[in-house]
């Protein structure tokens, strides 16, 4: 079980001790805070055209019930921002008043685990925009949070190659900063946060010019979008580089990081690794690419984006929040492989534990197949299962064995009763 001397509660989530994560500002959005001490919200996008109304809402009901807690939807045209408003209408008047409040609370069950529980019923919606400014803006008005991309947001055309790199360079800046000025206004009038976005596979030619197609390019193109909103004194930001090559994209994000740390910046940070794929490949990249940093202590949101339903995308984002503990949401199990040493039915075991105690979330359950090492490995396990002799078994609360030589077959019953009994303790 998660104890209190193990981490502490911060706004409704369990923060476990080793787990530091990166200090980072508060960025509200549409309601459900992100960064800071807030859990480490989890996000999908919706994959159908944005004029399919019926069908929009239907998948971001049914990701809002796997349990995303922010919904992004592409807005590629104008047109696009109304279909957006209707989506959202829709989505508003497709609940009760009741379900429009965002829960995010926490459960403290009845053994005192401490665990998030998700279950935002209507998530925030966020605009995903390419290439136009004014579509943009116009989203601003509507979602609750842009995404843009300063690989793209500036017309290839309007640069001004004549007058040599570094007058490029002065002028594109001014270009970028004449261009952000009014959505950043849109923004704050709004309420509307924004996402600079940079992709690996979409560095503009200045960048590329510049930095060749390395993480260093990924970062000085954000970090310019960056320096222009705060000099607009905008800090309502999310920054994210992402690609398909999973080692770029953490080896970018680990780059911005000290670059923001240099600066004295404090951006929430959202991971993910695009065109994942699908299945175990798309989960597995997932796992490496997004795990990797979380590990680290960096990231505040996280899309594990699959060429799935996005609603299959929840799942796995919760897995992966949890095997690096950077949120806990069930229960933790600590197996051993089994070897010549191990006397008893392991995987049978490691099934009906599971079975048994699968609701317990917070708490660390340890199946070990031997007395011999089992017990040293199980590491911090709160209750342990571990095999003594064959068809016999021990039971352990911590480090200490509490019953002794139990016949495997009354094994998991009796590692129920003793949690149970601590439980009333
Ligand atoms: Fe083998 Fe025991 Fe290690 Fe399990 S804990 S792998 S049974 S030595």
């Amino acid at each position: 079980m998660w104890k209190v001397e193990d981490g502490m509660w911060k706004s409704g989530i369990f923060v476990p001790m080793d787990f530091q994560r990166r200090p980072t500002r508060i960025v509200n959005i549409g309601g459900v805070p992100l960064g800071g001490h807030y859990p480490i919200r989890v996000q999908t996008m919706t994959n159908l055209p944005t004029a399919d109304i019926k069908g929009q809402v239907q998948q971001i009901i049914r990701a809002a019930d796997a349990g995303a807690e922010y919904v992004r939807i592409t807005v590629p045209t104008l047109k696009d921002v109304e279909h957006l408003d209707r989506i959202k209408k829709k989505l508003t008047g497709s609940r009760n008043t009741k379900s429009l409040v965002t829960r995010h609370s926490s459960l403290i069950t009845h053994h005192s685990s401490l665990v998030t529980h998700h279950s935002s019923l209507i998530p925030p919606l966020i605009a995903d925009v390419h290439f136009s400014p004014k579509i943009a803006m116009e989203a601003a008005k509507v979602a609750a949070k842009v995404r843009i991309n300063p690989g793209n947001l500036l017309a290839q055309g309007k640069r001004k190659k004549e007058k040599g790199k570094r007058e490029e360079e002065r002028l594109f800046l001014e270009l970028m900063h004449e261009t952000l000025r009014p959505l950043l206004e849109v923004c704050r009038e709004n309420g509307t946060a924004l996402r600079i976005g940079t992709n690996h596979g979409s560095l503009s030619e200045r960048i590329l010019d510049r930095y060749g197609d390395t993480p260093e390019g990924m970062v000085q193109a954000t970090l310019e979008a960056v320096r222009i909103c705060q000099a607009e004194n905008f800090h309502d930001l999310v920054l994210s580089l992402k690609s398909s090559n999973v080692k770029v994209m953490v080896e970018a994000t680990r780059l911005l990081v000290k670059r923001m740390d240099e600066e004295g910046m404090d951006y929430p940070i959202h991971l993910g690794v695009t065109e994942a794929g699908e299945g175990e490949d798309g989960r597995l990249k997932s796992a490496v690419g997004i795990g990797s940093l979380l590990v680290d202590g960096i990231g505040d949101t996280i899309r594990v984006s699959l060429t799935e339903d996005p609603e299959h995308e929840i799942p796995v984002a919760y897995g992966i929040l949890q095997a690096s503990r950077a949120r806990i949401t069930r229960t933790e199990y600590i197996s051993c492989p089994g070897c010549g040493r191990t006397t008893f039915k392991l995987q049978e075991a490691v099934k009906k534990v599971k079975e048994a105690t699968a609701h317990l979330a917070g708490l660390k359950i340890a199946v070990m197949g031997c007395i011999v090492n089992g017990p040293g490995e199980m590491a911090d396990a709160d209750y342990g299962y571990v095999g003594a002799g064959p068809g016999k078994v021990h039971i352990y609360k911590g480090n200490t064995a509490v019953a002794k030589n139990v016949d495997e077959e009354d094994a998991v019953i009796e590692l129920t009763r003793i949690i149970n009994e601590s439980v009333v303790e």
